[in-house]
């Protein structure tokens, strides 16, 4: 790993004044990511701006008389996953990040991180997009249609924090994915909901370009919300990624076989 120099802000202010200041600087959450990538040498930040004492990044908050959920960026998948509030609205939400790889991992890994890091196996982006969640940050409001650009590629400009992310609660919506054993990342993760606009279906884990929506499945839902409407939908898999986990025709059966179970689960 490179020397690099460590600040531990107590302010936002301060947190990214040292992120403009220094355009090889990176902001930590968890380090799940960035402190492995470090390690091995794919990342070299000078300087790592600890979020960790920025206690507005935090929690999970009501708004609109329960017509939607703020998440702090800093708030760990264990929290979300237990909070009272995500499970009573959007028990999706909270089962999807009950489902993210082990406890250890839980703990320490945040939304924030997971969003800004976009790794296209990850589960948030799929709730993220299905729910057509806003990702608000310290610079401005960004709808979750064009925060994800490609894999591990985001909207965000160098320096610009995630402060929180707002997810409307939908009709009803529910989350299916068909995980890597050893990492429980996504091979393929789908996430369906009802929302006020209509259904929307997004796929993590099997695209080549990261999470993705599939038109042909809302369309089909908007018509008739049933797992048959979904029976004859085909997602090319010369859309999709092949690696050693899995082939791109296996992904797409796994698409269609899991927005099937997650709509008769919703
Ligand atoms: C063994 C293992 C298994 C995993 N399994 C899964 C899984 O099943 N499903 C899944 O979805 N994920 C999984 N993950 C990823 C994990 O859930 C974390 O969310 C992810 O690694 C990001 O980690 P972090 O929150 O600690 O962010 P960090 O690693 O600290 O940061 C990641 C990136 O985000 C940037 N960043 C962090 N916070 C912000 C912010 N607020 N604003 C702007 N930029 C920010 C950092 O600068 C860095 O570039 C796994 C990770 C591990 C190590």
């Amino acid at each position: 790993m490179q020397p690099f120099a460590y600040s531990e802000p107590t302010t936002l202010a301060k947190a990214t004044g040292a992120a403009a200041a220094n355009a090889d600087s990176r902001y930590l959450a968890g380090g799940q990511s960035l402190i492995a990538a470090m390690k091995l040498g794919l990342s070299a930040p000078a300087e790592l701006v600890d979020l960790a004492r920025l206690p507005e990044l935090r929690g999970i908050k009501v708004e609109g008389n329960g017509a939607a959920l703020t998440v702090g960026a800093m708030t760990p998948h264990a929290e979300v996953a237990a909070s009272m509030e995500v499970g009573a609205r959007i028990a999706a939400l909270a089962a999807l990040a009950g489902g993210i790889g082990d406890r250890q991992v839980r703990n320490r890994g945040t939304l924030g991180g997971s969003l800004a890091n976009d790794d296209p196996a990850a589960d948030y982006p799929a709730a993220v997009l299905g729910l057509a969640a806003t990702v608000n940050t310290n610079k401005r409001q960004i709808a979750a249609d064009d925060f994800f650009k490609g894999l591990f590629e985001t909207a965000l400009a160098p320096g610009e924090l995630i402060m929180s992310v707002t997810f409307p609660v939908p009709k009803k919506a529910a989350y299916r994915k068909f995980r890597n054993p050893a990492s429980r990342f996504a091979l393929v993760g789908v996430f369906v909901a009802q929302t006020a606009q209509g259904p929307r279906v997004a796929v993590t884990g099997a695209g080549s370009r990261g999470v993705f929506r599939v038109k042909s499945m809302e369309q089909a839902l908007a018509r008739d919300w049933s797992a048959k409407a979904l029976e004859s939908i085909l997602v090319p898999a010369s859309e999709l990624q092949s690696d050693l986990h899995a082939s791109a025709e296996y992904r797409a059966h796994l698409v269609g076989v899991l927005a099937q179970r997650a709509v008769a689960e919703a």
